[in-house]
């Protein structure tokens, strides 16, 4: 393939579908030249533990220990602690295996004695031998919630224990307005050496929403004056995996490239459509958002290595990129 991409990269991710794009650019770019931020807003506090499924599914994708058919958890996982929980009447709708687990407890034990999500993150990344830089979106807690016909719902209530069933009629950052963002994030968008800002294909509502609703954070994105390209999490109209086009249809938009265009109109230069869905390109363009058509799908590191080159290709292709 051609030559190194130099320079450094920011990307804003949720889980499962940031996930794959992250271990793209990972692998793609000189070690330590990608920085993650990653929502925070599906934390929450579970069996007394404070657990952090979309900083994990990161962490554990890019350190390759990740279950690789569920897209979370860990690989060779085994559940001794689930089925001694269940025997004993316990909670067991949150699946945590053992090893897991291990994540968990040591999390909250380093929380509680002081440290920072983000120092506990760093220290996790650097023990797993994650390269890249994974930044908690916040040191604060930010929890997403949901209002459903039966009143708001807690994102882990909503998402894993009724597996994303009720309607949803609006979401909300609680906690977003008073939650600083990492400062690290601050330092890296004054670097001139930052190149891109890239926004995962993960879910805009529920991953994405989150990050941007922190006070300042859209203004310095927009500020850094580099390329913001985002991917869309749909192809076909459809999402890949999970609820994105169901709560698009809830919340009354349009479930294809323009829903998610205007979602990101004012910040983002460039979306990233997949080959199904080229007939919005203009649509798209008509949001001021100019629209590029590649293959988005990720099943393989290939597609996810290619996704990663495609989107530092358009990011040089906007003049902004050492070659
Ligand atoms: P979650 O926090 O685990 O739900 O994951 P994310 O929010 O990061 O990602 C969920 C979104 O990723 C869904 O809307 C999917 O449609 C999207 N997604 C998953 N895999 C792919 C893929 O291979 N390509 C694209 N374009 N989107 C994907």
């Amino acid at each position: 393939m051609s030559a190194t991409i130099t320079g450094k990269w920011l990307l804003l991710c949720g889980g499962i579908g940031g996930a794959k794009l992250a271990l793209g650019l990972d692998r793609l770019l000189p070690p330590g030249a990608l920085t993650v931020l990653v929502n925070t807003g599906d934390d929450f506090t579970h069996l007394g533990l404070r657990i952090s499924p979309d900083l994990d599914t990161v962490m554990y994708t890019l350190a390759d220990v990740v279950d690789p058919e569920t897209g979370w958890g860990r690989r060779d996982e085994t559940w001794q602690f689930m089925e001694a929980l269940d025997r004993l009447g316990g909670e067991v709708w949150f699946r945590l295996g053992d090893r897991d687990l291990a994540t968990h407890v040591e999390r909250t034990r380093r929380l509680a004695a002081g440290e920072t999500p983000s120092a506990v993150a760093a220290d996790f990344c650097a023990r797993l031998g994650v390269a890249s830089r994974l930044l908690p979106m916040s040191d604060a807690a930010v929890a997403t919630r949901l209002r459903t016909a039966t009143g708001w719902l807690d994102f882990q209530d909503y998402f894993v224990r009724l597996r994303a069933a009720p309607v949803v009629s609006a979401v909300d950052y609680a906690g977003a307005g008073q939650a600083a963002p990492n400062p690290a994030l601050f330092a890296l968008l004054a670097d001139p050496e930052l190149s891109a800002i890239v926004i995962a294909p993960s879910n805009p509502w529920l991953s994405i929403a989150p990050i941007l609703a922190l006070p300042g954070l859209r203004d310095a994105l927009r500020g850094a004056g580099i390329p913001v390209i985002a991917i869309s999490p749909l192809i076909g109209g459809a999402a890949v995996k999970g609820p994105t086009a169901k709560l698009m249809t809830e919340l009354g938009l349009e479930v294809n490239s323009a829903g998610i265009a205007r979602f990101y109109r004012g910040l983002a230069d460039v979306l990233v459509i997949d080959h199904a869905d080229s007939a919005d390109a203009p649509a798209v363009a008509a949001l001021d958002i100019r629209p590029a058509v590649t293959a988005t799908l990720m099943r393989t590191l290939e597609d996810r290595l290619a996704l990663a080159r495609a989107v530092c290709e358009l990011a040089a292709c906007r003049g902004r990129v050492a070659s």
